[in-house]
């Protein structure tokens, strides 16, 4: 995943590489390293863990060079130790690298390089970059990036210096994204357009197998054949959104608070004579009429937006929903037939797997409809739709805005369909539309009071498992409530449908042993409670996420949410477990906006 910068300008370039770094830390906090280019020489400095470690480092060195690379790692191929951190030097010190992704032959390559010498110092993949650039090099860069880049299978993203050329970034990429910003006598490469200077007015992205020569008043991009491409630069139009805490503790905390408004910005400009109408996909009118199925992929976080996607989707438009993982999409040769509609979803839009997933829908006449958040994303370009989420940027790796208003775009998107399809009365959708603009008051209202939820973590930071249960929309919810507090607390919790406990798991419910019960959805609350009991018949401890001033038992704790129709109770109840999972983490003295081992832009698959 991690993060790459790279600068050459006028200007001293430690402190824009850190600063561009602090950018991409969501990208990966394994450990972070910068090299710079001074009288042919390079100077690295590298630091295990969070970039706050590197920085003490570099405080301590006074360089004025004004070329250098820098990174911030996520780990695929050995130990997030310093030895392992990037930038990797070939031995005889000609190239230094900073990669992301993964070269899937590096340890052939390795063989065939410690056959001719060559002695390796760190246990990354990445390493055999810079040693098959020095194996190639005879003075020719442009032929040498092209035999080793050549060479390489899997996925990168690469920038690099060569001491021969003092003023110089090279940069290319498969796979894994990579743009390159100018401005006035300087030039960066970085991964997201958040990490580019305030000097930088215009980007371009390279695109797979393309090589850049990026000097400071001069960029040259050429194809793997070694032709010049002429690119077209984008002026970059919004000024990254501010990276600030705004007096909260923690940006998951801040994020949380912010989906009441986020919602609200995602209504904007939809709702016309009381219905939904999405402009962005005004055109698939045709399609969607036609379409016998409807597949939704997505990993993780979006994974679980689009169980919640598929009721509503099933419910008001009368089409089967296939909702699958990106990672087996990709590879199980899905029966996708011509003119099929495929969301896909991600956050970051870069997410590899889902732009796998993405590019074989397409190769099979599928029409894809991104959801997305970040504009200019490859999702967001390769679709051939885009609803752009509009969460603005999202800090902490745990997605908490980012989720809520996929699952939101979801929903409008099933509104919007149910109208052209005639699948529903007109007055049931105006019915359903209005309740959707009412989630971001009933969000607002949950939000008012975070004491129950807050005392409640007393009672479960100390636990080893949790189980999550419900059914139908509530499983939904159930599945996003028990990766969030895994991800950031490290608890060990799992999530099923409430009817499947009884058909293996429900052999771990010991005496004491917490369940989470989502049991909002109305049609299906007395199975669940059936579930419930069952659970307590075992001694299970129980805590219910129920309707206001539904009276369940006594007996069990329970967390209240505002009413609202089945079909749209995730968007509500997930609300109280984000809180749930971030008072745990809290109370255990967890790192809650960079959870361990996790980072937010998935970009290996
Ligand atoms: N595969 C490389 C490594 O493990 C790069 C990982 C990354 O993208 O951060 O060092």
């Amino acid at each position: 995943m991690c993060g790459i910068i790279g600068y050459t300008g006028e200007k001293t370039a430690t402190p824009i590489l850190i600063n561009g770094l602090k950018s991409l830390e969501y990208r990966g906090y394994d450990s972070a390293g910068i090299a710079l280019l001074e009288n042919k020489k390079f100077s690295v400095i590298k630091s295990k863990g969070e970039l706050k470690n590197l920085i003490k480092k570099t405080e301590k060195e006074n360089s004025v060079s004004s070329v250098g690379i820098g990174h911030t790692r996520w780990a695929t191929h050995g130990k997030p130790d310093e030895t392992n951190a990037h930038p990797h030097t070939s031995s005889d010190e000609m190239f230094t690298v900073v990669h992301n992704g993964i070269i899937e032959n590096a340890s052939v390559i390795k063989k065939e390089l410690e056959k001719k010498g060559f002695s390796f110092a760190s246990e990354t993949d990445t390493e055999v970059i810079p040693q098959l650039l020095s194996y190639h090099y005879d003075g020719n860069i442009s032929s040498t990036m092209q035999k080793a880049f050549s060479s390489f299978d899997g996925s990168f993203a690469v920038a690099f210096l060569c001491r021969d050329f003092p003023d110089t970034i090279f940069a290319a990429r498969r796979q894994s994204p990579l743009i390159i910003g100018r401005g006035e006598n300087e030039s960066v490469v970085a991964s997201d357009t958040c990490a580019l200077s305030e000097n930088i007015q215009e980007f371009t992205c390279l695109e797979d197998d393309e090589f850049a020569i990026i000097e400071k008043g001069k960029i040259e991009i050429f194809s793997s054949g070694l032709k010049p491409i002429n690119k077209k630069f984008r002026k970059i139009e919004s000024v990254a959104e501010k990276h600030d805490k705004c007096g909260f503790e923690h940006f998951m905390l801040k994020e949380i608070f912010e989906q009441p408004e986020k919602i609200k910005n995602l209504l904007k400009g939809k709702i016309r004579n009381k219905k939904v109408f999405i402009d962005e996909i005004a055109e698939l009118s045709l399609e969607i009429i036609k379409a016998e199925k409807i597949y939704i992929v997505g990993c993780g976080s979006a994974y679980h937006a689009a169980l919640a996607g598929k009721f509503a989707i099933e419910e008001l438009c009368g089409v089967p929903v296939e909702v699958d993982i990106a990672s087996e999409f990709r590879y199980r040769n899905p029966p996708v037939k011509e003119n099929t509609p495929v969301i896909v979803i991600s956050q970051s839009g870069e997410t590899a797997d889902s732009v796998a997933a993405l590019r074989l829908a397409n190769s099979k006449g599928a029409f894809v409809i991104g959801i997305v958040n970040v504009p200019g994303s490859t999702i967001a370009n390769e679709s051939d739709y885009v609803i752009a989420t509009k969460a603005g940027r999202e800090v902490a790796v745990a997605t908490t805005k980012g989720y809520i208003t996929q699952v939101m775009a979801l929903y409008l998107f099933a509104l919007h369909i149910a109208d052209i399809r005639k699948t529903i009365p007109d007055r049931a959708i105006e019915i359903y539309t209005e309740e959707l603009c009412r989630i971001p008051d009933k969000i607002s209202e949950i939000l008012s009071d975070t004491s129950v939820v807050e005392n409640l973590a007393e009672k479960y930071y100390n636990k080893n498992d949790i189980f999550f249960i419900g059914r139908n929309t509530d499983f939904a919810a159930a599945s996003e409530a028990s990766l969030k507090l895994k991800e950031i607390s490290y608890i060990n919790c799992s999530a099923f449908p409430a009817g499947e406990l009884k058909h293996g798991t429900i052999a771990l419910i010991d005496k004491g042993t917490p369940v989470v019960a989502l049991c909002a959805n109305e049609r299906l609350f007395k199975k669940t409670l059936s579930n419930i009991e069952e659970v307590v018949s075992r001694g299970g401890e129980i805590l219910c996420v129920t309707r206001k001033n539904k009276i369940i038992s006594e007996k069990y704790l329970s967390i209240e949410i505002p009413n609202c129709s089945d079909l749209f109770v995730p968007i509500l109840e997930i609300i109280p477990m984000q809180l749930f999972s971030y008072f745990i983490a809290k109370k255990k003295g967890c790192n809650i906006d960079m959870p361990k081992n996790l980072a937010k832009s998935v970009t290996v698959e």
